[in-house]
């Protein structure tokens, strides 16, 4: 079995929704399992939904209505019938999401996150199975939350490798076309939850190695893993071929093309991974697989942009000592900081970090009980991967520095941020 990943990108409008269509068609679809993702920004959409739920604001009926209106556009877009059968299923989960707001009493922040944010992906993944019919290309609509199992980690769940293998393995058709959400799973007692954003990449590599499948497809908006992030350099190049461990380290540092946790299931079972176009799905793309590192040999850049940098010192100028830094360490992880560099001298200990959950006020008065607590907010991270000097001089160039760390392979630069 293949599985293939669509992401929002190239499901954000209804020719979107055809070139998907036109993809399938083109390099095969029977024995598939495809995982899609929310369309187009429709995650962020609802977490405006839930900002406003939780702030009490007037503008929540406005926030639905955004999300609902976008939707209804695509509908029409890709069905000429009014009355075809998806518009009613449609409009059944968004009543179901109004409905959920309307009862909801979970005081939950996370938990009631997972319970609205998933509706992104249960509506894309029921347009595009309705819109494959309708073409005349017979699919299996698969309900993800019956499959893959976590724990009630909201927003952030773990999955139960056990459970979800046996499920997946009884759950998916072989020699079909099956369609499922990508991003979401389902605690023990039925309620949704969520892998962490951007997580769909990750949602295939678990069903790819239940699977035991052949490989997995990241369809994409650019060529392949490039050595640069297009929106912020110039000139980036294709990787043809980047094995797991350089893909790893990669997505660790921020190359947001694959979500970091993909790699590790694939590597497991030395699952190939592409990364294509879904503009030109003929072409090669990237191969991350066993293999050559880098090819072509280069350096890679990634960018980190808005992040915190936390530096702590001791109060009396003793030492930060080992068991500080457990103690550091205990309460980043409880407050979810993600953390990307660390620096530490005698007295000081700096810490570069993604305030996923906006956290930071919270333990910064806990830290300040015991530390001296300086920070900067939205500096960026810029790692190079296979620095050489000149790509070095070339990422600090007119930048305030305020942390570098150079290893064999990897340099890191947090900067404060330059542009508005
Ligand atoms: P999806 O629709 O699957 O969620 P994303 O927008 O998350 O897709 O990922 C694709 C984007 O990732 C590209 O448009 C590009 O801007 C960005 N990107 C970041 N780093 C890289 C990289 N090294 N190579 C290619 N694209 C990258
Ligand atoms: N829709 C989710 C997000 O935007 C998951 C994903 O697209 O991977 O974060
Ligand atoms: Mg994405």
């Amino acid at each position: 079995m293949k599985v293939f990943k669509f992401g929002g990108a190239s499901v954000k409008d209804a020719d979107g929704i055809k070139n998907v269509f036109d993809v399938l068609q083109k390099v095969g679809h029977d024995d598939v399992l495809l995982v899609i993702s929310a369309m187009g920004k429709t995650t962020n959409a609802l977490e405006v939904v839930i900002k406003s739920y939780f702030d009490k604001g007037a503008d929540l009926q406005a926030s639905v209505q955004e999300v609902k209106k976008y939707h209804n556009q695509i509908l029409m877009d890709l069905f000429e019938e009014e009355d075809h059968d998806v518009f009613a299923a449609v409009n059944k989960l968004f009543a179901d999401l109004e409905q959920f707001l309307k009862q909801n009493k979970s005081p939950n922040y996370n938990f009631v996150y997972d319970q609205i944010v998933s509706f992104g992906e249960i509506i894309s993944t029921t347009i595009v199975s309705h819109y494959f019919n309708y073409r005349g290309l017979k699919n299996q609509w698969i309900d993800v939350r019956e499959l893959i199992k976590t724990d009630n980690n909201y927003r952030d769940a773990g999955v139960n490798w056990d459970v979800t293998q046996k499920n997946i393995s009884k759950g998916v058709k072989k020699k079909n076309l099956n369609i499922t959400q990508g991003f979401l799973g389902s605690d023990e007692n039925g309620f949704t939850t969520t892998l962490g954003r951007e997580g769909s990449d990750y949602t295939a590599a678990i069903f790819a190695y239940c699977l035991n499948a052949e490989s997995v497809t990241i369809w994409k908006d650019v060529p392949g893993v490039l050595n640069a992030d297009p929106r912020y350099f110039e000139n980036a190049i294709l990787l043809n071929q980047i094995s797991y461990r350089e893909a790893i380290e990669l997505a660790f540092y921020g190359a947001t093309v694959i979500h970091p946790k993909t790699l590790q299931p694939l590597q497991r079972k030395e699952i190939p991974l592409y990364v294509k176009s879904f503009i030109n799905p003929l072409l090669p793309g990237t191969s991350v697989s066993k293999g050559a590192d880098l090819e072509p040999q280069s350096s890679c850049y990634i960018v980190k942009k808005g992040q915190l940098l936390i530096s702590l010192s001791s109060l009396d100028f003793s030492f930060i000592m080992e068991e500080n830094i457990s103690e550091i360490f205990a309460l980043l992880h409880k407050y979810k900081m993600k953390v990307s560099l660390i620096q530490n001298s005698a007295i000081s200990f700096s810490v570069c970090v993604d305030d996923k959950f906006g956290n930071f006020s919270e333990l910064k008065s806990i830290l300040a009980k015991k530390f001296k607590v300086t920070y900067n907010e939205n500096v960026s991270l810029y790692t190079i991967r296979h620095f050489t000097e000149k790509s070095a001089n070339a990422v600090a160039q007119g930048k305030e520095v305020l942390v570098r760390q150079v290893s064999r392979e990897t340099m890191q630069i947090v900067t404060k941020e330059t542009e508005a």
